[in-house]
Parts: C-alpha cells; sequence; structure tokens
C-alpha cells in the first residue's frame, strides 16, 4: 500500500464526463489497496471566467477580492468529483484549503503555502476515505482565502504530498508528459521519460506550464517523486502500466546519457521597463528596484546601461500582468529618483534554453545567438544561470525562435 496524491487539471475536469472518468481513473488506485488525496482544478476555463466577471466590475480587481471570487472554481470541482466517486460506492470527502489549514502569506493572487495541517487529512484516510482537496488556494494569518497564481494546484498538490509525506505525487494534465518545448507549438517535440528536477525548476520557472515553477521547489526541497502523465487515457488502463507512463522528475543526474540541451521554455507575456537618465550613483537599483519589490511585483531581468556625464539607463522586466501596477509605482518614485523618463514596452517574450549539460559543454550561448540571428531575430536582453539561456525578443518572433532553435539544437531526435 501506497500514499499516493493524485492532481488532476483544468482540462482533466473539463466536463461532468471528464469528472466521471478521473473518478473512476482514482477509484482504481484506491481499489487497489492505495491511499489516495486528489488535488483538483477549476474546470477548463472557469478561473479565466471568474476573473473576467470581476474585471466587469473593476478594471484592476482589489486582489483580496479577486482570490475570494478566482478561488470558487475549485470548490465546485471538489464536490463533483467527491459525488462521482460516491456514485462509485467509494467514502470520499471534499475540502476547501482552509478546512486542511493550508496556511500561506498574504501576497494575494500569488501567495506563498508556508504551512499545511495533515491531521484531518491523516484520520480521513484512515478511515479508508479518499480525500478530495481544492488546488490553488489556502488561508493567510487573518482567515482571508488566497490563492498561489496561475497553475497554481500543482503547487498545491505537491505541498499536499510533501506535508503528508506521500511516496508519490502524480499529475495529471492534457498531455502525456514533459516534452522538450511546448508540443502545441513545436509539433515534433519529444517527450521526455526523466528530466533532472534541476533542468524541470529552469522549465517552469522560464514559462513551460506544464507544472508551475513552485510546484517543482516543493518537490525538490521535500524529495517528492514526482511524475507527469495524462489524464486522457482510459481510466481503467492496467495499473502498473499508468504508473511508468509520463516523465518523471529525477534527483540524479546521468551524465553519460544527458543531452546538452534538454528542452526550451519561452513566455509570451513579459514586459520590458526603462528609467532613462537616472544619476549613475550608489543605490540606483536599490531606489528603483526597492520599491517595486515592496509592491510585490517580480523582477526578472536586470541590466544597467554604462553610464555616459554621470547618468545611467536601467531596464528591467516583470510579468505584463504587473506592468500597470509597476509603471504606478516608478511614476510615484520617478522625482525621488532623479529620472527623466519612464518607457516601456509590453510587446516582447522571452525564450530559454535549458540543460544540465551546460555545464560541461561550451558554445551554447553562441550557437543560440547565432541561431536567431539566421532568423533575423534581434536580442533585447540576455541572461544566463548555470543551466539556462534566456533571451528576450519581440513577442512576433517567439515561436519562430523556439521552432528554430528546437531544430538547431536537434530537440527533435532522440
Ligand atoms: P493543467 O490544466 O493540467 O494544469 P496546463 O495547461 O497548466 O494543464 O499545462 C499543460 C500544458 O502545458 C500542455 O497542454 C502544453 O500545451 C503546455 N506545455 C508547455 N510546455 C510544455 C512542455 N515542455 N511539455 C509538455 N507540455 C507543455
Ligand atoms: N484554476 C487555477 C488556474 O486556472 C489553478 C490551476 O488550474 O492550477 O490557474
Ligand atoms: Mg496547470
Amino acid at each position: 500500500m501506497a500514499l499516493i496524491v493524485h492532481k488532476y487539471g483544468g482540462t482533466s475536469m473539463g466536463s461532468t464526463e471528464r469528472i466521471k472518468n478521473v473518478a473512476k481513473r482514482v477509484a482504481k488506485w484506491h481499489d487497489a489497496g492505495h491511499q489516495v488525496v486528489v488535488v483538483p482544478s477549476a474546470m477548463s476555463g472557469e478561473t479565466n471566467r471568474l476573473i473576467g466577471l470581476a474585471k466587469e466590475m473593476m478594471e484592476y480587481p482589489d486582489p483580496r477580492e479577486l482570490d475570494m471570487i478566482a478561488s470558487t472554481g475549485e470548490q465546485v470541482s471538489v464536490g463533483l468529483l467527491a459525488l462521482g466517486l460516491m456514485s462509485l460506492g467509494k467514502k470520499a470527502v471534499s475540502y476547501a484549503g482552509w478546512q486542511v489549514g493550508i496556511k500561506t502569506d498574504s501576497a494575494f493572487t500569488k501567495a506563498r503555502i508556508q504551512s499545511i495541517d495533515d491531521s484531518r487529512i491523516k484520520a480521513d484516510l484512515n478511515e479508508g476515505k479518499i480525500v478530495i482537496i481544492t488546488g490553488f488556494q489556502g488561508v493567510d494569518e487573518d482567515d482571508n482565502i488566497a490563492t498561489l497564481g496561475r497553475g497554481g494546484s500543482d503547487t498545491s498538490a505537491v505541498a499536499i504530498a510533501a506535508a503528508i509525506k506521500a511516496d508519490e505525487c502524480l499529475i495529471y494534465t492534457d498531455v502525456d508528459g514533459v516534452y522538450t518545448t511546448d508540443p502545441r507549438v513545436v509539433s515534433d517535440a519529444r517527450r521526455l521519460k526523466t528530466i533532472t528536477f534541476e533542468e524541470m525548476l529552469e522549465l517552469a520557472s522560464q514559462g513551460s506550464k506544464v507544472l508551475q515553477s513552485r510546484s517543482v521547489e516543493f518537490a525538490g526541497n521535500y524529495r517528492v517523486p514526482t511524475r507527469v502523465l495524462s489524464s486522457l487515457t482510459d481510466p481503467l488502463m492496467p495499473l502498473a502500466e499508468e504508473a511508468q507512463s509520463g516523465t518523471l522528475i529525477s534527483f540524479e543526474e546521468d551524465n553519460m546519457e544527458q543531452a546538452v540541451i534538454s528542452g526550451i521554455a519561452f513566455l509570451r507575456d513579459e514586459a520590458k521597463i526603462t528609467v532613462l537618465g537616472v544619476p549613475d550613483k550608489p543605490g540606483v537599483a536599490f531606489h528603483i528596484l526597492g520599491p517595486i519589490a515592496e509592491a510585490n511585483i517580480e523582477v526578472d531581468m536586470i541590466i544597467q546601461n554604462q553610464s555616459v556625464a554621470g547618468k545611467t539607463d536601467f531596464t528591467f522586466t516583470v510579468s505584463r500582468n504587473d506592468y500597470h501596477k509597476a509603471m504606478g509605482v516608478l511614476e510615484q518614485i520617478k522625482g525621488n529618483i532623479g529620472a527623466e523618463e519612464i518607457i516601456g514596452d509590453t510587446k516582447v517574450s522571452k525564450v530559454s534554453v535549458v540543460g544540465v549539460g551546460m555545464r560541461s559543454h561550451v558554445g551554447i550561448a553562441a550557437k543560440m545567438f547565432e541561431t536567431l540571428a539566421k532568423e533575423g531575430i534581434n536580442i533585447l536582453m540576455i541572461s544566463t544561470s548555470e543551466i539556462k539561456i534566456t533571451v528576450l525578443i519581440d513577442e512576433k518572433y517567439m515561436e519562430l525562435a523556439v521552432r528554430a532553435l528546437h531544430k538547431a539544437f536537434e530537440l527533435d531526435k532522440e
């Protein structure tokens, strides 16, 4: 007997028919003698619909109220799945995050999980129940509902798996694993049987939405065996086969087998902000980015230009969702920091190549830049880590860049 967490995404929960299939699959695992906790997302399109309603009331909705609204989609899902399981004769119980002590900070719309109380979950499991917990949400110390950011049910699932010390966390989704890049953009992308945790973390944090990056952080920090697999197969397929399918996130590097580049990630919705003509003196970066951080805006790439006549330009990127807020913050401090002008570009995207093999191979950056140059794509910003190279480019070339790089690094080949 093992203790398993299943997570089902929006498409997997997309209709009552699909939810019935999820129930059959979960029941199959339970019948095989496993204890199962299920973390579903809202039905596909539902979170967008809810956020759209909020925006009809207020252009930039208050984040606390937005979370109150956006979190309800998952509440419907857990209840429907519980009914689906009961109809199959299973004992099942659904909970919202707060009912099983999922505590978060108060960063509404992008909260972080701080702790989970496993007592109620464990008690139910020990009574033979299947426990179904809303993804995407928890409560802060004042009991305000907070959501974990788009795609946050992945993080709920892995965090719950860590808290209850599950043997495995299975992320069921609408593709059959992690691919060399988004298979919806590059048709000859290949499924990876395993991917190292570090590579998965880079891919996810650079935009591969197959897993929310915080879920990968949890998997790494708590060593949760995590697998990404399809929810669209026959729910009654042999369990042994299903258990080996998809992509396993591994904690070991196999240098012999390792390709230099494992995957390509991209993120369309970036925005670039440049603060022009600020006096170049100690503290510039701090005075610009300090208030941005206080407003809970994550900054990604950063460049400070060479100073000319004691003045410099300072450029950074944020998620396009945060652009309006970031510009607001900068307009307020513009006088204090002595900036001449603040300009922005919301039509930029980033593309990243990722692979642990970069540690032992040179020339990857050169090959990436050469490939983009051949396609006539101008690079606006560059950032690197030990296992990743990211470029910021004009949004309209993003898919072209991904396809060209996928081919140049021969990711379509075994
Ligand atoms: P869910 O609703 O199950 O959470 P998501 O839409 O959040 O599903 O994530 C799955 C999607 O991620 C896939 O449909 C695919 O288009 C996209 N995706 C992006 N990059 C990758 C990748 N490298 N491998 C697989 N899928 C990817
Ligand atoms: N329902 C939420 C979203 O659409 C969370 C998730 O699906 O993971 O972002
Ligand atoms: Mg998702």
